[in-house]
């Protein structure tokens, strides 16, 4: 049997989901692939995949919606104000999807904003059902849900074995940003 185009989901607790995630892209741009990822979660804080983006332009696009929720731990902006960016971010990603411009679409710590009722799971679930034939959907974030896990093609569950930052090691430029 041929599929044209997959929907991955890597999540679980250990660590790995958005490197194996950034793994694809640096696969795919060899091939001159396109792919958009779009950051849901991840704040005013740098990563090193923003400047790689830069490096490995135009095939690969980052677009940080995630910025918006900026403060969600602590907060001072209104569930109204979240559930504004949430949709936002709902509306940027079933655009990229839909504009068959890219051959690989990046939905970065989606999990997350669903599991925190930033985004309703049924808008999700029709961002995977819709999306185009070819086109390969890449969602990341612990605590995905079931039915997320049923639309999916596969699936792969980090687990955690142990983690530096178990013995108080902080995290470290271009490994865990
Ligand atoms: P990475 O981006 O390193 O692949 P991830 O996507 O699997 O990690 P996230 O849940 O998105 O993990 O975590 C975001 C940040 O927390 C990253 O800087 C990551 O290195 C760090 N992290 C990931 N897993 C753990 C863990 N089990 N304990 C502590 N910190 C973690
Ligand atoms: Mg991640």
């Amino acid at each position: 049997m041929e599929k044209d185009g997959l929907v991955i989901v890597y999540t679980g607790k250990g660590k790995g989901k958005t490197t194996a995630a950034l793994g694809i892209v640096l696969r795919a741009v060899g091939y001159g692939k396109k792919i958009c990822m779009i950051q849901f979660i991840k704040g005013s804080w740098h990563y090193g995949e923003m400047y790689s983006s830069k490096k490995l332009e135009p095939e690969f696009e980052m677009i940080a919606v995630g910025k918006g929720f900026v403060g969600i731990i602590d907060d001072k902006s209104s569930k109204d104000d979240h559930e504004k960016i949430a949709k936002e971010a709902i509306r940027i990603s079933m655009e990229k999807i839909q504009s068959g411009k890219y051959d690989i679409v990046i939905l970065d710590e989606i999990n997350y904003a669903i599991n925190l009722d930033l985004i309703n799971i049924e808008d999700v679930k029709n961002l995977i059902k819709s999306k185009p034939e070819k086109l390969d959907l890449v969602l990341t974030g612990n605590y995905a849900k079931e039915e997320i896990i049923d639309l999916a093609d596969l699936v792969t569950e980090m687990r955690e074995i142990k983690h530096p930052f178990q013995q108080g090691i902080k995290a470290r430029k271009g490994i865990d940003f």
